[in-house]
């Protein structure tokens, strides 16, 4: 009886061990379980960004929400985007068709639970000398700082060239976005080499993994 006893307390213990490993694990896995993250794809549709003969900033931007929005799914985030192919979001009636696409995008945030918002460009400049990943934020909401040079100090670490966070408060969608969060011009299609790296899945992989470790730190520092 006594040998009894002792083995369902082996096996009591074993299955205690157990549970213990596998919640740890599924933590480890879901970091970000109940989070809720809205990204949003640049232009699109009749309006292309930068362009740099056929290679469009829309197309770049999408497919970076897109590589970066699976990462944030497989940490248990809940994920929206403001588009999720080629169009863009203006109502066809309206005069000013950027404008109103803007503002498609600001109330689509704003109505979320969206606890962090991203909204990914690519910049061009006339000289092709330009290049960098910048990180834009206005200062309306507090917490945007703080975001901002979260992701700089990352940047820092694994890139090599990253230009000074821009705190810019007349962008129309910034200024109106209730929900914390920055907008990352991640490079120059107008430069070379970031054009080059921008096209790479190498390095659109490697900046997606680094977006997706950022906001993770930023909900568990
Ligand atoms: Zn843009």
């Amino acid at each position: 009886m006594i040998k009894y006893k002792i083995f369902v307390l082996f096996l009591f213990t074993i299955s205690l061990f157990s549970i213990n490993f596998v919640s740890a694990e599924k933590q480890k896995e879901w970091e970000l379980l109940g989070k809720i993250i809205y990204l949003d794809p640049g232009h699109g549709g009749s309006d292309p960004g930068a362009m740099y003969k056929n290679i469009k900033e829309k197309d770049i931007n999408l497919i970076l929400c897109q590589k970066l929005s699976e990462k944030l799914e497989k940490k248990g985030a809940i994920v929206y985007m403001t588009r999720y192919g080629d169009y863009d979001l203006s109502e066809n009636y309206t005069i000013n068709h950027k404008r109103s696409d803007l503002s498609k995008r600001v109330h689509m945030i704003n109505e979320s639970e969206a606890d962090l918002y991203l909204s990914i460009h690519l910049n061009a400049e006339n000289s092709s000398s330009w290049k960098g990943i910048q990180v834009y934020y206005d200062d309306v909401k507090k917490e945007n700082k703080t975001i901002a040079d979260l992701f700089y100090k990352n940047f820092k670490k694994e890139l090599s060239n990253v230009r000074e966070n821009k705190r810019i408060n007349n962008l129309y969608l910034l200024r109106r976005i209730q929900k914390p969060g920055v907008l990352i011009e991640v490079g120059f299609l107008s430069n070379p080499n970031d054009r080059y790296l921008l096209r790479q899945e190498e390095y659109q992989e490697k900046i997606t993994n680094l977006f997706a470790k950022v906001i993770t730190n930023y909900f568990l520092p």
